[in-house]
C-alpha cells in the first residue's frame, strides 16, 4: 500500500429532508443569539424563509452575495453585521452565498451555518476565493470552514434542471481528482468514488423529473462527498484550467467544469490508470473520460466551450496562462498537450 497522510476536516453535518427545521438548534448550539442570514437576491425568498425558522435568533436577510465573493460586498455585508451586532452568519445558497459566509468568518471569527442549495461543495471546504479590483486570489485556512451544514434536499427540488446538471458534474469534478491527488488517501478516494456513482445514477433522472426526491437525495449526497474531496485534498490540472478560464475569459464556473472535465481526464488518462478506473466503475463505463461527456450529454448540459463564448483565438492565450504556473498534475502540463485539450473542448469533441 501507498503511504499517506489524512487530515480529518472538523465540521458537523445534518443531511435529510425537512432538516431546515433544524437550524435555530444549530446556531443556538454554536451560541449565536442573533445572525445575519446571507443569500443572493435570487434566493432572498428562501432566506426570509430561514429568518422566519430562526425564530428570535433571526435578526435580518443581507440579500446582496454575489459571483466571486467581490470584497466589497463583504465590506457591505459587515456593515449589515455590525449594526445588527450580530453574533454568527447563515448562509442560504450556492458557492457565491457560501464564499461570502466565508469571507465575514475570516474577517471576524464568527460561527457560521452554511445550508447549500446547490452542488457546488463550497461549504465543505476551508477555501475561499475573493476578488479585488478585478483579480481573484484564493486561501487554504481553516478559519473559513463553516461549523455546520444543514443539507436539506427540499432546498435543492426547486434547482433549475440546467444548473442541477452542471452544478452536479462541477462536484463530480472534484472528486475525479481526488483520485489522481498527489496527497490522495484511502478514505477520500472512498468518497471520491461513491460521490460519482451517487451523482451520475441521479443527475439523468433529476434532467427528466427535477422534483424527484430520491435522485435529489442521491445528488445532494454525491455532493457533499465531492466537495469534502475538494477541501481535503489537492486539485490539479482540470482545476487550474476553469481557474483560468472563469478568471481570465469570464466563463461561467459550473457549465466550464462541465465541459473541461472529460478533456482533462483524457489527457491524463494514461498517467493515472487506477484512478480511472474507479471513475469509470463508478460511472459504470469502460472509459472515464467519454463516460464524463456522455454524461453531460445525458444531462443536456453543453459540451463545447464555443457554445460558452470561447473562440478558437482564445485557445493560445488560455494556454499560455494555464501553463503558466501549473498545478501538480499526474502528467506533466505541457504547452502542446494543452493547446490540443482547449482545441478538443472548444469544439465540443467527445474524447476517443
Ligand atoms: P452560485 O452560488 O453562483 O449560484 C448561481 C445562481 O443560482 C445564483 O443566482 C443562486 O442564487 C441560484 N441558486 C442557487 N441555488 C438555487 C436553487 N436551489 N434554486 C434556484 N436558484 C438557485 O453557483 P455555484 O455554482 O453554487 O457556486 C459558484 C461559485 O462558488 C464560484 O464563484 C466558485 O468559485 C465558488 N466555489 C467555491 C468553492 C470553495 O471551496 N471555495 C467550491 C465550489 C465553488
Amino acid at each position: 500500500m501507498m503511504p499517506f497522510t489524512y487530515n480529518g476536516l472538523p465540521s458537523r453535518v445534518i443531511f435529510g429532508q425537512g432538516t431546515l427545521a433544524q437550524v435555530a438548534e444549530e446556531v443556538r448550539s454554536l451560541g449565536g443569539s442573533r445572525v445575519l442570514v446571507l443569500s443572493t437576491p435570487e434566493q432572498e425568498g428562501q432566506a426570509r424563509q430561514v429568518l422566519d425558522q430562526l425564530g428570535e435568533l433571526g435578526g435580518d436577510v443581507f440579500p446582496g452575495a454575489r459571483m466571486h465573493t467581490p470584497v466589497e460586498t463583504t465590506e457591505e455585508a459587515m456593515r449589515a453585521l455590525a449594526s445588527l451586532g450580530a453574533d454568527g452568519v447563515v448562509a442560504i445558497g450556492g458557492g457565491s452565498t457560501i464564499g461570502l459566509a466565508k469571507a465575514i468568518a475570516l474577517r471576524t471569527g464568527l460561527p457560521q451555518v452554511a445550508i447549500p442549495t446547490t452542488y457546488a461543495g463550497s461549504e465543505m471546504t476551508p477555501i475561499l476565493g475573493e476578488t479585488k479590483d478585478g483579480l481573484k486570489t484564493t486561501q487554504r485556512t481553516l478559519e473559513v470552514l463553516p461549523e455546520t451544514v444543514i443539507y436539506d434536499v427540499d432546498l435543492t427540488l426547486g434547482l433549475p434542471v440546467g444548473m442541477s446538471g452542471t452544478s452536479g458534474i462541477n462536484a463530480i469534478a472534484h472528486a475525479v481528482e481526488a483520485l489522481y491527488a498527489k496527497d490522495r488517501n484511502p478514505i477520500v478516494s472512498l468518497m471520491a468514488e461513491e460521490g460519482i456513482a451517487a451523482l451520475a445514477r441521479s443527475l439523468p433522472t433529476i434532467a427528466g423529473t427535477p422534483a424527484d426526491a430520491t435522485a435529489r437525495s442521491d445528488a445532494l449526497y454525491g455532493a457533499w462527498l465531492c466537495g469534502a474531496c475538494l477541501g481535503s485534498v489537492g486539485m490539479s490540472l482540470h482545476h487550474k484550467l476553469c481557474h483560468t478560464l472563469g478568471g481570465s475569459f469570464d466563463l461561467p464556473h459550473a457549465e466550464t467544469h462541465t465541459i473541461v472535465l472529460p478533456h482533462a481526464v483524457a489527457y491524463n488518462a494514461e498517467a493515472a490508470p487506477d484512478a480511472m478506473a474507479r471513475i469509470a466503475r463508478a460511472l459504470g463505463v469502460e472509459d472515464a473520460a467519454a463516460g464524463l461527456f456522455d454524461l453531460a450529454s445525458a444531462v443536456g448540459a453543453p459540451t463545447s466551450l464555443g457554445a460558452l463564448g470561447f473562440t478558437v483565438e482564445d485557445i493560445d492565450r488560455a494556454t499560455e496562462i494555464a501553463t503558466r504556473n501549473p498545478y501538480w498534475n499526474p502528467r506533466e502540463v505541457e504547452a502542446e498537450g494543452i493547446r490540443r485539450l482547449l482545441a478538443d473542448a472548444q469544439a465540443g469533441q467527445r474524447p476517443a
